[in-house]
């Protein structure tokens, strides 16, 4: 693969584009915005060639400084719906950026079956750093000028947060496209926001309410949970949380409220099945105790697996021994040292990806039961 252009701080390259297989990717890299102190931020669009049209996405203005005397978005693909994946709005969250990594990589790289299906289906648009002046200074959850940029997609600064400010205005583009087959239906398939805990063993979701959970209908806001926590192993549907409740919930330090996340304020004036499909992935940092209490209870000896090796996040239990803690008591977690396992994050990135087939694939059964 070659990146045909490079204008200076505006990174572009179309890669790919045979024109008509979803097998071949398609790839942008371009400059969201800059931040108050001068980094980038960067955003890749990666899709399959196929379903191209000859048009390109408009420009973001006015917050984002793409010239349009230098570059050009990418193409349109009127039929695919858009995702939208987004990671490190809270710079100390470092699994993010392992899950984010295994995304990309998967969905340039591999030639599955089920990430040719991916390409095809699915423009994604991914943002992998929302923060970087608060990577660069070690901050954990604020940017320079110590705000939390997780509180303010209900009214970002476009000086002061422009990264907030350009993907809300790119979301917006994204869920309300002019370029639209069928403007009464949404582009938007699935919009994921990635953090990281440090308090519970799996990964979990916040969602937005939506009446009518647990029924299996796959306009919910718990479909796509279900559909992850069969997929994988170190994800816990039990602690996902889409209450009301905590849709406008305030911090216990600085008192902001939770409206000003991404997963709520985009949501805003959206249909409830819309709304359903927006989530904070909360990515656990305690995957190597995770792993460790899945191996004790496996019948196979691998770490993560549950009934069958054809679900994902499974690590074998050689690939984890570069990293595996010193030998301690197993019957004692407190013992245990949690380290970060990245390939066990690569996979996870995976499995959201495949469960995101999942969604798909029961959407459209509901869609065609209802015609
Ligand atoms: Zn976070």
């Amino acid at each position: 693969m070659t990146c045909d252009a490079d204008n200076g701080c505006h990174a572009v390259g179309d890669v790919g584009g045979d024109g008509g297989s979803g097998l071949e990717p398609y790839v942008v890299r371009e400059v969201l915005c800059f931040t108050p102190e001068h980094r980038r931020v960067d955003m890749l669009t990666i899709t399959g060639s196929n379903g191209r049209s000859s048009e390109r996405m408009p420009y973001v203005s006015p917050c984002c400084p793409v010239r349009s005397d230098v570059m050009q978005r990418p193409h349109i693909f009127p039929k695919k719906q858009f995702v939208l994946i987004t990671a490190r709005v809270h710079p100390g969250e470092t699994p993010s950026s392992h899950v984010v990594h295994g995304i990309i990589d998967y969905l340039l790289f591999s030639r599955d079956v089920r990430a040719v299906a991916l390409r095809d289906r699915f423009v994604f648009v991914i943002i992998p750093m929302l923060n970087p002046d608060g990577v660069a200074k070690g901050h954990y959850r604020c940017d320079s000028r110590g705000t939390n940029l997780n509180r303010v997609y209900d009214s970002p600064d476009p000086t002061w947060q422009p990264s907030i400010a350009c993907t809300k205005q790119m979301f917006q583009q994204l869920v309300n496209p002019s370029w639209a087959a069928n403007p009464s239906s949404s582009s938007l398939a699935l919009y994921l926001d990635l953090h990281a805990h440090t308090s519970k063993k799996y990964c979990f979701v916040f969602g937005n309410h939506t009446p009518g959970g647990g029924t299996g209908n796959p306009r919910t806001t718990d479909a796509f949970p279900r559909y992850l926590a069969a997929r994988s192993s170190i994800f816990d549907l039990n602690s996902c949380d889409f209450s009301q409740r905590s849709m406008t919930a305030k911090g216990m330090t600085d008192g902001t409220s939770k409206s000003g996340t991404g997963r709520v304020a985009l949501s805003a004036d959206m249909p409830l099945d819309l709304s359903a499909l927006l989530y904070t992935v909360e990515i656990s940092y305690n995957l190597s105790l995770a792993a460790q209490q899945r191996s004790q209870t496996s019948s196979i000896g691998v770490y993560g697996s549950r009934t069958s090796s054809s679900k994902v996040d499974v690590v074998p239990a050689a690939a984890s021994t570069t990293n595996a803690p010193p030998q301690r008591s197993t019957q004692d977690e407190s013992s245990c040292i949690s380290v970060i396992i990245p390939q066990m994050y690569v996979t996870f990135g995976q499995s959201l990806l495949h469960s995101l087939l999942d969604l798909d694939e029961a959407r459209r059964k509901a869609s065609a039961t209802i015609r």
